[in-house]
């Protein structure tokens, strides 16, 4: 494992996601085996640790309905049910169901034909939908649609402003921030959020790690 000089700068934000690649190894991110259920798994997550996450979508796969069809017809109780581990399930129960909904008026129920639009409407068009803010619309966009849109969580928020790569910036200003100073390269932006995520887990939490952190002696 590599660690940083505390006599090297963090040039960059490009710099910095090489030396976490190097650290981390690649994370794979996002854990899904179609684009719907990254869709279900960014709607499910908010609020929520994904070990949460993993036992609502479990749940949805082995009653055979994590499909969107199947989560349009199915009782919303039911599906209440079925997503209770993630907490918010209510809310979150209508939101998936809106969704879903939604895609099939729309799109004849093809989220292909969804993603099919330009990056900058697609993200305008998730966002005008009950229950995607930007986060969730971001990650919709890169992890399922498979399109470049940089997903800034409250670990990358939190990660900028100790390392002073920024200063306290809105989402849409760290967003911008970051796609302005990498390549835009699908793979880059899932990885390097996958990255930041694995560095706030396990080091730069709300009370930080900093003793055995690889970035230890750069953050204020
Ligand atoms: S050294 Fe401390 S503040 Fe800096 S990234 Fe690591 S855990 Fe966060």
């Amino acid at each position: 494992m590599k660690n940083l000089s505390k006599r090297q700068p963090l040039l960059n934000p490009y710099e910095f996601y090489t030396f976490l690649l190097s650290h981390f190894d690649p994370q794979h991110w996002w854990p899904a085996e179609t684009p719907f259920e990254v869709v279900v798994g960014a709607i499910l997550t908010q609020q929520v640790a994904w070990r949460n996450v993993e036992k609502a979508i479990k749940n949805l796969k082995s009653s055979h309905v994590l499909d969107p069809c199947k989560i349009s017809n199915l009782p919303l109780g039911k599906l209440e049910v079925y997503v209770k581990p993630t907490g918010f399930y209510r809310q979150k129960a209508r939101r998936l169901k809106g969704i879903c909904a939604y895609i099939f008026k729309e799109y004849n129920g093809s989220l292909k034909r969804l993603f099919n639009k330009e990056t900058c409407s697609l993200r305008a068009e998730l966002l005008s939908l009950n229950g995607i803010g930007p986060e969730t619309a971001d990650s919709i966009i890169l992890y399922a649609a498979g399109k470049p849109s940089f997903v800034i969580d409250a670990y990358t928020k939190r990660i900028c402003e100790r390392l002073q790569l920024t200063d306290d910036l809105d989402y849409e200003s760290l967003k911008k921030f970051f796609e302005s100073s990498i390549p835009e390269d699908v793979e880059v932006y899932k990885e390097f959020h996958a990255l930041l995520v694995e560095l706030g887990k396990n080091y730069c939490k709300t009370k930080p790690v900093c003793k055995n952190c690889p970035l230890s002696g750069k953050c204020i």
